[in-house]
């Protein structure tokens, strides 16, 4: 049996990424998307297993010395992780995987699997980038300036990818996501 195709969706906190993967999961695509571990405290609405697996910063260490993770990085003070178990389960059953995770992770991941397909997701513009940012309502001034400080590298990174959409308008952006994965998937 064909393995399944591994997807990292990248870009920068604010950008879009959850609203047009979550767009595009409404398409029929044999797609699994992998919860990730943080140490970050769920914000309102959030459930663990569904949005996240939160843990403590203990338990995401021990996670780390136990190599379950594909990837893992510190991000606006706080730890993200893709549990490996999962995501190999998954491409060894023939599904295509998707990661949405931030820039470093992704590198990282495109060392190990150079397989992977790559996609960042930009903003318009950083002017935008903050305007989405701040109308999310998630997070403090102070975190919101950390997350945009990190934009700045992340945006740097972006010729590392194999697919680069712009996330001018939500709908096409989910539309251009869909043929890469329709395209590159097995
Ligand atoms: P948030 O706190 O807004 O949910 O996520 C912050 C950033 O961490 C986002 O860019 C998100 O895509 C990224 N992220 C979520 N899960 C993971 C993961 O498993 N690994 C890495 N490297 N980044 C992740």
């Amino acid at each position: 049996m064909n393995k399944g195709t591994l997807f990292v969706l990248t870009g920068p906190s604010g950008v879009g990424k959850g609203t047009v993967r979550k767009l595009m999961e409404r398409e029929r695509l044999n797609l699994f998307t992998s919860i990730s571990a943080t140490t970050r405290a769920p914000r309102k609405g959030e459930q663990e297993g569904v949005h996240y697996y939160f843990l403590t910063k203990e338990q995401f260490e021990q996670k780390i010395r136990e190599e379950a993770f594909l990837e893992y990085a510190q991000f606006a003070d706080n730890s993200y992780g893709t549990l490996r178990e999962p995501v190999e389960e998954h491409l060894n059953k023939g599904e295509n995987v998707l990661l949405e995770i931030e820039v470093q992770g992704a590198l990282q991941v495109k060392e190990r699997c150079p397989e992977a397909v790559m996609i960042f997701i930009l903003p318009p513009s950083m002017e935008e980038l903050r305007r989405r940012l701040i109308g999310r309502g998630t997070e403090t001034p102070e975190k919101i300036e950390k997350r945009l400080k990190q934009a700045e590298w992340e945006m740097s990174q972006r010729d590392h990818f194999d697919y680069q959409i712009v996330n001018d308008h939500v709908v096409r952006a989910a539309v251009e996501l869909v043929s890469i994965i329709r395209r590159e998937g097995c």
